[in-house]
């Protein structure tokens, strides 16, 4: 339409939110310029190079209940890049490991006090795989 100028927004950060927001615009039709401080985007979601390798900064998975990101993934025609196993989540705390996959983990997980563990909302346990 004359006179109407199209909205362009500017995303501040290209982690998994900025580009997300991003994509969502542009599928919308709005043009959208994500704008990244670092060298690469992805923010905490991503990695870097070790030894020839790539590792992530952080641990990271996805529940296959995580609707909206399975969803997201299928779209960008990337969900067989993602690997579906069995969960197994461990932690290492004051000098000893501790398994963290279900709820029956998560009581036994002593640092944690058993109301706190058993409190609702606490801790989102997913289903596995
Ligand atoms: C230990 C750990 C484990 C995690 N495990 C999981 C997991 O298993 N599964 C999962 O889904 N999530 C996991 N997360 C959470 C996930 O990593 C974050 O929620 C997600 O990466 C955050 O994305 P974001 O875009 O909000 O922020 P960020 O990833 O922090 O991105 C923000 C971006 O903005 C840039 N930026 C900041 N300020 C400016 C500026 N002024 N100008 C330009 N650029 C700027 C930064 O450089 C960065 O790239 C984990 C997080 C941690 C810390």
């Amino acid at each position: 339409m004359a006179g109407v100028s199209r909205p362009h927004v500017e995303v501040i950060g290209g982690g998994f939110c900025g580009l997300a927001a991003a994509y969502e615009l542009g599928r919308r039709g709005v043009r959208a310029t994500v704008l990244e401080r670092d060298a690469e985007v992805s923010g905490r979601a991503g990695s870097f190079a070790a030894g020839g390798a790539r590792l992530e900064k952080f641990y990271h998975h996805w529940f296959t209940n995580d609707v909206h990101v399975m969803e997201l993934i299928a779209e960008l025609c990337r969900s067989a890049e993602v690997v579906l196993r069995p969960t197994r989540i461990g932690t290492y705390y004051a000098h000893d490991f501790f398994k963290l996959s279900t709820p029956l983990d998560l009581l036994r997980f002593l640092p944690l006090p058993f109301r706190t563990a058993s409190g609702s909302g606490c801790w989102h346990c997913g289903r596995v795989g």
